[in-house]
């Protein structure tokens, strides 16, 4: 893991010596100091049978999307994706970070959902525009590192902190430190804002979005933020660990791909999820860790995720062109 690390290290100190587009037109994944070296350090070489490749591996060294028509396979923390389209890098409103991670692609769906909300960080936040983290990789599936989600091409990460007034070199979005929205658990930070709160309403009341994860004090403050007679849209706003400096967007199932999974609906009994649900995320039962019993059997390690666990389209999705 170590060599791994320093590897990408490395990579991002070239890419530093070279303009942005310099840089990512310098992306040759055959060199073992472009971007993508640690996608080298993973690559699948010929003759390996990919039924004994990790997922995680298989698919966190995917370099371009598949040939296919564009499809979200499975469900958001165990599926692929098809026909991936490409978040560009430098938008009108939008610039995305961490490029070295690759993980800028998604559903037409997902991508136009992004363009949207970047309209609305201008003309409703007031900011120059979004900072995008992950998307999913170009043939989706389980990560090499990061999330269990983000595998179809529906979940998106979008930084709270708004986007600079100049277009960012590809080591300044590498090294980029976002604003933090909370001091702790319960607490939020000064930097929580009304026009983010104004912001995340217009999101979750999207229609193709199905849910929205925020650090629990986020909640809070959108639950005392919320007026008006419809506040159903609360229900979308799922509190959950990690979510400090950036809210996690998830869409529904796109119409007409019918192999993508919807999940369940958030229906919380008070219809905001803003009473039971978040006194809960409050107490301290979500973070406590069980103690473990040291007389109990040691667990068997689940063999890892192959292919074969995955939905059978993914086999075409590597296998395309
Ligand atoms: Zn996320």
């Amino acid at each position: 893991m170590h060599s791994v690390k320093s590897k990408f290290i490395a990579a991002a100190m070239i890419v530093a010596h070279f303009t942005l587009s310099s840089a990512w037109a310098q992306t040759d994944p055959a060199r073992e100091d472009s971007p993508l070296g640690s996608f080298i350090t993973h690559k699948i070489t010929p003759g390996e049978n990919i039924f004994k490749i990790t997922a995680r591996r298989l698919f966190g060294t995917q370099i371009k999307p598949a040939a296919l028509p564009a499809a979200a396979i499975g469900t958001y923390a165990l599926g692929c994706l098809a026909g991936a389209n490409q978040l560009p890098i430098t938008g009108d409103s939008w610039q995305v970070m961490r490029l070295s991670r690759n993980r800028n692609w998604g559903t037409p769906q997902l991508v136009r959902l992004i363009e949207k909300i970047a309209e609305q960080a201008k003309a409703t936040a007031g900011w120059n525009g979004l900072l995008v983290g992950d998307m999913a990789q170009p043939r989706g599936g389980p990560m090499l590192s990061g999330h269990a989600s983000h595998q179809i091409g529906l979940d998106a990460d979008i930084w709270w902190t708004p986007m600079p007034d100049h277009v960012m070199s590809a080591k300044e979005r590498e090294t980029y430190v976002p604003l933090e929205m909370v001091k702790d658990r319960t607490t939020l930070s000064e930097h929580w804002s009304e026009n983010r709160a104004k912001l995340l309403q217009e999101v979750a009341q999207n229609p193709d979005v199905a849910r929205i994860f925020v650090h629990p004090p986020i909640k809070a403050a959108m639950c005392k933020f919320a007026t008006g007679a419809d506040k159903t849209w609360l229900a979308k706003i799922r509190p959950y660990f990690g979510h400090t400096f950036h809210f996690h967007v998830r869409m529904k199932c796109p119409e007409g791909m019918s192999a993508c999974k919807n999940q369940w609906t958030p229906k919380p009994e008070d219809g905001t999820g803003c009473g039971k649900e978040l006194a809960y995320w409050f107490s301290d039962a979500p973070w406590r860790h069980p103690k473990p019993n040291p007389n109990a059997p040691k667990p068997k390690p689940a063999p890892p995720l192959t292919l074969a666990g995955l939905p059978a389209q993914c086999r075409a999705v590597i296998a395309a062109p």
